[in-house]
C-alpha cells in the first residue's frame, strides 16, 4: 500500500506517509487524481500505524478498512507531530475534506495565495516573518451583512427575491404568449434590499483591511512549499460564511554567495593556478560565519569539494543538506617577463613541448 516492506519499523511507516502525503496533498499537488491518491495514502496510514487496525486488516482485507468510520481511521493520528508547523489542510474533523462531504450553509470565501521571499538564513533557523496582507474582509460593523447594525437584507418587493422582472404579453390572433424577463431595477438584480445600508461599508458588507500576519516558517522550508493560515483569505460571499484560507508560498531570495539545491548549497570559488598546482587554504563563506577549507596541491578545474553539513537543515528530517564547492582555475593571460620565464623553466623541466600530431588528441594518447 505504502510502498513499505509489511512489518516495517513504525518510524519508516510514518516517513513514507509523510513523504507520499507531502506529495499528493491537494494544497500541494493540483494534478488531476492526486486528492485521491491522498486519500488512499492517508487510509493506508492509518492502518499501518494502528497495530489492531492492521490486524483487522490482514485478516479480512479491504472489507475491515470499509467498515471503519472516518473517526475511528483518523481519530488517533497525531498530524502535527507528522507535519510540524505546516499546517495543511486535513479538512474540518479527520479528512472531513477529502471526502467531498458538502457542508451545509453559507459559501466558504476564496482561498488567497501570497509569495514570501525569505533568505537562506531563514530557511537555515526557521522561524517568523511577517507579512502584510490587504485583503476585503467581512465587515465589522455588520458582520458582513451591509445592513446598519447587522441588519439582514430584506427581499424586494418588486421582484419577489428572484432579482428578475418578467412581463407577459399576449398576441391574441397569433396565439403567442411573449415574455419578456430584465434584471429588477430595484435591487439590481441582488433580489434584496438593504434598507439601511451599513455607514462603514455603504452597504456592501465587505471592507478593506490591512494586517500584519505572522508566518511560522519550518526549519528547513523548502522552495515553493505553501503554508496555510485557516481564515486569513477572502470573506464568505454570503453574511455568515467561512472565510477561506491564505496560503504562503515561500521562495527563496536570491544569494549572491550560494545557490540552492533542495537542502544542499552550491558555491563557486576561482582559485589562482599556483594555488591549484601547490595547494592553498581558502576562507569561505558559510550560513554560519566563513571557514577554512584546504585545498590540496593538485586540485582539479572543476573539482568539487564537499563541506560536510555546511548547507540547510533538511524539511522534517533530522538530517543537515552539505555545501559543495566547485573550484573553477584562474589560468593568467597576461604574464610579467620573469613569470614567463619561469613557465619557459616549468615546460622545459617537465620534458619535452606537447605533442600536437594532427587527429587524436582528444583521445588522449
Ligand atoms: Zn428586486
Ligand atoms: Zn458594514
Amino acid at each position: 500500500m505504502l510502498g513499505v516492506a509489511k512489518n516495517a519499523e513504525q518510524k519508516a511507516i510514518k516517513d513514507a506517509f509523510r513523504n507520499l502525503a507531502l506529495k499528493y496533498h491537494p494544497d500541494r499537488n493540483k494534478e488531476p487524481g492526486a486528492e485521491e491518491r491522498f486519500k488512499e495514502i492517508a487510509e493506508a496510514y492509518a492502518v499501518l500505524s494502528d497495530p489492531k487496525k492492521r490486524a483487522e486488516y490482514d485478516a479480512r482485507g479491504f472489507a475491515a478498512v470499509e467498515e471503519f468510520s472516518q473517526e475511528d481511521l483518523f481519530g488517533g493520528i497525531n498530524f502535527d507531530d507528522i507535519f510540524g508547523g505546516l499546517n495543511l489542510d486535513f479538512g474540518g474533523g479527520p479528512f472531513e475534506g477529502f471526502f467531498h462531504r458538502r457542508r451545509k450553509g453559507p459559501a466558504r470565501g476564496a482561498n488567497i495565495e501570497v509569495e514570501l521571499s525569505i533568505p537562506l538564513e531563514r530557511v537555515a533557523s526557521g522561524g517568523e516573518e511577517k507579512v502584510r496582507l490587504r485583503r476585503p474582509s467581512s465587515c465589522p460593523a455588520c458582520h458582513g451583512t451591509g445592513g446598519e447594525g447587522g441588519a439582514a437584507p430584506k427581499a424586494c418587493d418588486a421582484c419577489k427575491g428572484t432579482g428578475r422582472i418578467t412581463r407577459s404579453s399576449r398576441k391574441e390572433k397569433e396565439h403567442i404568449l411573449i415574455q419578456q424577463i430584465s434584471i429588477c431595477p430595484t435591487c439590481h438584480g441582488h433580489g434584496n434590499i438593504i434598507e439601511h445600508p451599513c455607514p462603514k461599508c455603504r452597504g456592501s458588507g465587505e471592507v478593506e483591511q490591512e494586517e500584519d500576519l505572522t508566518v511560522k516558517i519550518p526549519k528547513g522550508v523548502e522552495e515553493g512549499m505553501a503554508l496555510r493560515i485557516p481564515g486569513k483569505g477572502m470573506p464568505s460571499p454570503e453574511a455568515g460564511g467561512i472565510t477561506g484560507d491564505l496560503f504562503v508560498v515561500v521562495r527563496t531570495k536570491r544569494d549572491p554567495r550560494f545557490e540552492r539545491d533542495g537542502a544542499n548549497l552550491l558555491r563557486r570559488e576561482t582559485i589562482p593556478l599556483t594555488d591549484a598546482v601547490l595547494g592553498a587554504t581558502l576562507q569561505v563563506p558559510t550560513l554560519e560565519g566563513s571557514v577554512s577549507v584546504t585545498i590540496p596541491p593538485g586540485t582539479q578545474p572543476g573539482a568539487i569539494l564537499r563541506l560536510k553539513e555546511k548547507g540547510l537543515p533538511e524539511f522534517g528530517g533530522g538530517r543537515h543538506g552539505e555545501m559543495y564547492l566547485r573550484i573553477e582555475v584562474q589560468i593568467p593571460e597576461q604574464l610579467s617577463r620573469e613569470e614567463r620565464e619561469l613557465y619557459e623553466r616549468l615546460r622545459a623541466l617537465s620534458g619535452k613541448p606537447h605533442k600536437t600530431s594532427a587527429g587524436h588528441w582528444w583521445q588522449g594518447t
